[in-house]
Formats: structure tokens, C-alpha cells, sequence
């Protein structure tokens, strides 16, 4: 089975983790646009980032075997400028067309206040409208009530629910989120958020349909191999291969699929060690 990552944020990993990903079988990522450890104080900062990973990160990964698409928004982290915001999806259009990017995200809620709830509804209509696939973030904490005005919101608007992914559900939220129909985000972290063991009870729970599990790894204590490391650990928990395939490949597949950008290519020859020789 060749394995899906629906979300990490490759920008911040290095080569060794490349080479490392394509070993445990991963060939597809899905690189959303996140917060870059600082605030940005222009626009401009914002576009020259996601022509970045647009552009470089795509062959970057490709080097090593990985085919990488994006996703590209005003992420709710910085969503408190509320005339960054203008401006950045003002100007976020050309973005939204590149042929590698095929949804929004994240967008979503951070501490939850009015800006960031503005942010995320211009972002949601503008996915509808676009008929693009969005990840939405869920706050780290007030998790619950997060998820609530979220769901909401998507029902307030009457928007495509099967175009939207809720990700980083915990325990707490699943009731919530999967009363839509929604796909749901699990993110699997070493210490932080969910580990395997949580994963395998919440899936017990509520089935493996529109289910997403992501590894999400940026520039804290994450890891890029934490979908293989789970597959692992549900496979020893008694879970079936088909139902490993749909949860760490199909589903990441059906929900991208509806971008018609979206063709992943398992087959990509990583370049040899003896082209950096010469
Ligand atoms: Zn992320």
C-alpha cells in the first residue's frame, strides 16, 4: 500500500526526512500553508511563501520520489489583522489557480475571536465558490466550543460539507464534527494532540468513513513517519489491511479527488545518490 500524508508542512523538514518518508512507502503529500514561527507584516510575504512551496517544495520533493501538492489560505494564526487578511485574499486568486494547489487551508479558528471567525468565513465561501476542497483547523484549546461555532458556521452557510476536511479532532469534538458530513482530521504527534493508541479508539468509535489521519509535522516535536508508525500500530491492534488502506490512503484520495488538479503519480523515480557526486 503506498501511503497518503493529507497534511504536513514539508517546508519545515529536511532532506533526511524526505528519504526517510518515500522508505516508509508515502509517495503523495498534501502541504497546507501554515504559520511561520513569526508574524507576517506584508502581503507580499504571504505570496512569495506560497509561491515557494508552490513551485520549489513540489520539485524539492519530487528529488526524492514525493509527489507534492499544496494547499494555500490566510491561516487563522494570523488572521488577526483583519486588513492583512483583505489584502492577502485580495491577492490570493493567481495562488488558487497554480496547478498544484488544489484546496484552501488551513483556515479555521485559532483563539477564536470575531477577526478569525471573519477570516475563516471568507475563506469558506470562497473555497464553495471556487468548488475547491478546504482543511479547517480547529482551535488548540476550547476545542469543543471551537468546533461548534465551526460547524455552525458550514451549516449557516449552506456550503458543500464533503468538500470540507475537520481536522485535529480530538475525543471532544468528534461527536460535533461528524454530525455534518464532513471528512474528519485525527493528527497523530509524539506527545502532543493524539497518539496511535487514541486514533484506534475514536476510529473504533465512529467508523472509518471520511475519516483523515495526518501526521502534520512542522517545525515543533512532530514526525513525518507517524502515519507508517500508526499503520503499524493499528495492524498489531487487529485492524484489517482494507481498512488501513482506506484510512491512510482512499479516503485522503476520495477527498482531494475533488479537485480535478489532483493526480497523484506513485511512480516517481527518486534522483540517485550519484547525481549530487558529480
Ligand atoms: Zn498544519
Amino acid at each position: 500500500m503506498y501511503i497518503i500524508e493529507p497534511h504536513i508542512h514539508m517546508y519545515s523538514r529536511i532532506t533526511d526526512d524526505y528519504q526517510a518518508m518515500y522508505k516508509a512507502g508515502i509517495r503523495v503529500v498534501v502541504e497546507p500553508s501554515f504559520w511561520l514561527g513569526s508574524h507576517r507584516r506584508y502581503a507580499g510575504s504571504f505570496f512569495d511563501y506560497f509561491h515557494l512551496i508552490l513551485e520549489f517544495e513540489t520539485v524539492r520533493a519530487s528529488r526524492f520520489g514525493i509527489d507534492h501538492y499544496c494547499c494555500i489560505s490566510c491561516n487563522p494564526k494570523e488572521a488577526e489583522n483583519k486588513t492583512l487578511t483583505d489584502e492577502v485574499l485580495s491577492g490570493i486568486n493567481e495562488y488558487l489557480d497554480h496547478p498544484r494547489c488544489i484546496g484552501i487551508g488551513e483556515t479555521g479558528l485559532n483563539t477564536i475571536t470575531e477577526n478569525e471567525i471573519y477570516a475563516f468565513r471568507r475563506q469558506l465561501l470562497i473555497a464553495e465558490e471556487r468548488t475547491m476542497p478546504v482543511i479547517v483547523h480547529l482551535p488548540h484549546l476550547r476545542k469543543a466550543e471551537g468546533a461548534k461555532i465551526i460547524v455552525d458556521i458550514i451549516k449557516a452557510e449552506g456550503v458543500n460539507q464533503r468538500r470540507i476536511e475537520i481536522d485535529h479532532n480530538t475525543e471532544e469534538t468528534m461527536s460535533i464534527t461528524r454530525n455534518t458530513e464532513c471528512f474528519t482530521g485525527l493528527t497523530v504527534y509524539p506527545y502532543s494532540k493524539l497518539n496511535p493508541r487514541r486514533v484506534s479508539h475514536i476510529v473504533k468509535e465512529y467508523g472509518a468513513g471520511r475519516m483523515i489521519i495526518n501526521g502534520s509535522a512542522d517545525w515543533g516535536i512532530s514526525d513525518p513517519l507517524s502515519l507508517p508508525k500508526t499503520i503499524e500500530f493499528l495492524r498489531n491492534d487487529g485492524y484489517r489491511e482494507e481498512t488501513l488502506k482506506r484510512l491512510f490512503h482512499d479516503n485522503a484520495h476520495e477527498f482531494y479527488s475533488q479537485s480535478p488538479k489532483w493526480k497523484p503519480n506513485y511512480h516517481i523515480e527518486p534522483v540517485p545518490v550519484s547525481y549530487y557526486q558529480r
